[in-house]
Order: C-alpha cells, then sequence, then structure tokens
C-alpha cells in the first residue's frame, strides 16, 4: 500500500513539473509569433516605404515597373486594352525658376492629388521622376484613355495657385499608346514618351497619342 503511495505522489510531481515545462514553452512560442508579426510588419512597412515617393506620395518609379510588367503578362495572356500614358509638366523650370523650388514642390503634390482622385482607382499612376507621371490604364482602349487625360488636362490649369501673389496656371503635355501585336514594356514605353515629345513639339498643353 505505501509503495503504490509513493508511486502516486512521484507520478503527481512529475505531472506537475511536465506541466510547467508545457507552459514555458507555449509561452515562448506565443512570444515568438509575437515577434514574428511584428517583423512581417516592419517588412511590409519598408517595403511600402521603398514603393512610395515621398514628396507626392504617390508609387515611385520602382512601383511602376512591378505593376507595368503584372499588366503587361495580364495582357500576354488576355489582350484586353491597356493603354501607358506619360505625362510631363510643361515648362516646370520656370515655375521653379521664377517662384522658387518650394512652389515647384506644391506644383507636384497638387498635381498628383489632382490626378489621383480624377483617374479611375483601377489606373495606376506613379511619379516617374521630376515633373514627369506614368498612368497605367488597365480595360482601356486608347480613344477611351485620351478623353479621360483630356478631361485632366483641362482641369489642371484652373487649379489655384497663388505664388508671389500672383496666379498661376500649370499646364501639361501627356503622351499615350496602347500595348499591340509583339509590344514589349519597353517598346510601349518608348512610343508613349515618343508621343509626349510629339506633345511638346506641337506647342505643349496637349495629349498626343502613337
Ligand atoms: P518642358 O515643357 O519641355 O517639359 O519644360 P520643363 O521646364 O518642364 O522641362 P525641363 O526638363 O527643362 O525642367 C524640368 C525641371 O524640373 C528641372 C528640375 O529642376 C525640376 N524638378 C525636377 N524634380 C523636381 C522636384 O522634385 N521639385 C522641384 N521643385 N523641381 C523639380
Ligand atoms: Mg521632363
Ligand atoms: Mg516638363
Amino acid at each position: 500500500g505505501s509503495a503504490l503511495e509513493r508511486f502516486r505522489t512521484s507520478e503527481s510531481e512529475r505531472e506537475k513539473l511536465l506541466a510547467n515545462q508545457l507552459e514555458a514553452m507555449q509561452e515562448k512560442v506565443a512570444a515568438m509569433e509575437a515577434h514574428s508579426e511584428q517583423m512581417q510588419a516592419q517588412v511590409r512597412e519598408e517595403r511600402q516605404r521603398a514603393l512610395t515617393d515621398l514628396l507626392t506620395q504617390l508609387p515611385n518609379r520602382e512601383a511602376w515597373q512591378e505593376r507595368l510588367s503584372f499588366e503587361y503578362n495580364r495582357w500576354l495572356r488576355y489582350r484586353h486594352p491597356l493603354t501607358v500614358a506619360v505625362l510631363d509638366v510643361d515648362l516646370f523650370k520656370r515655375i521653379n525658376d521664377s517662384y522658387g523650388h518650394k512652389a515647384g514642390d506644391r506644383v507636384l503634390q497638387l498635381v498628383a492629388r489632382e490626378m489621383s482622385t480624377r483617374l479611375r482607382s483601377t489606373d495606376f499612376i506613379a511619379r516617374f521622376g521630376g515633373e514627369e507621371f506614368v498612368v497605367l490604364l488597365p480595360e482601356t482602349p486608347t480613344d477611351e484613355a485620351r478623353k479621360v487625360l483630356d478631361s485632366l488636362r483641362e482641369h489642371v490649369p484652373g487649379l489655384p495657385f497663388h505664388f508671389s501673389g500672383e496666379p498661376v496656371s500649370i499646364t501639361f503635355s501627356a503622351g499615350l499608346t496602347g500595348f499591340q501585336d509583339d509590344d514589349t514594356e519597353e517598346s510601349v514605353f518608348d512610343r508613349a514618351d515618343r508621343a509626349l515629345y510629339q506633345a511638346k513639339d506641337e506647342g505643349r498643353n496637349r495629349v498626343s497619342v502613337l
């Protein structure tokens, strides 16, 4: 009887010890999970930062490359209309030279905001660099994209800029083109860029299609 009693006591102590160990282990796992989630959130945040233009808060050139590749591959597969536009603020150097770099920055910020609010949520807008912006318009043939860009172009000069007490009107030019035949990301971009140069050559404040 007493041998059985000793056995039970030692068994129950062993169980208690194991239960404690298990609990400690579970706490450790929970702490590791929390840490890993925190790290993942940090990675997500850093990635977001790396893809965002600081001045305008628009996606930057990196983000553009990523999205362009994605939409291009989709286009290769489904061949739905996909249009690319390159926008460039007209005579922007003059804004900087006349009213200062800060004024120029404000112009870029406001133009970026107008673009994001006026274009469709399925369109992708990025700051390509300097005073150049790029737009991807999925499911949009070029003639339709042209109307969208023209309405933006007609709207932007009405934005209420006042620098050194003077009202200042901003315009932009755009080149656009659609993916066709055996286009690549590069060939489409080159054509959109050429269309932009054409718009500049023809006197600016216009949209040109190639
Ligand atoms: P065009 O109509 O032919 O495009 O003339 P433009 O003056 O707009 O073109 P240009 O390429 O000569 O000048 C672009 C200017 O944009 C020059 C550069 O200093 C200015 N710029 C580029 N990035 C920024 C920026 O982040 N902030 C400001 N304020 N200016 C910038
Ligand atoms: Mg430029
Ligand atoms: Mg310019």
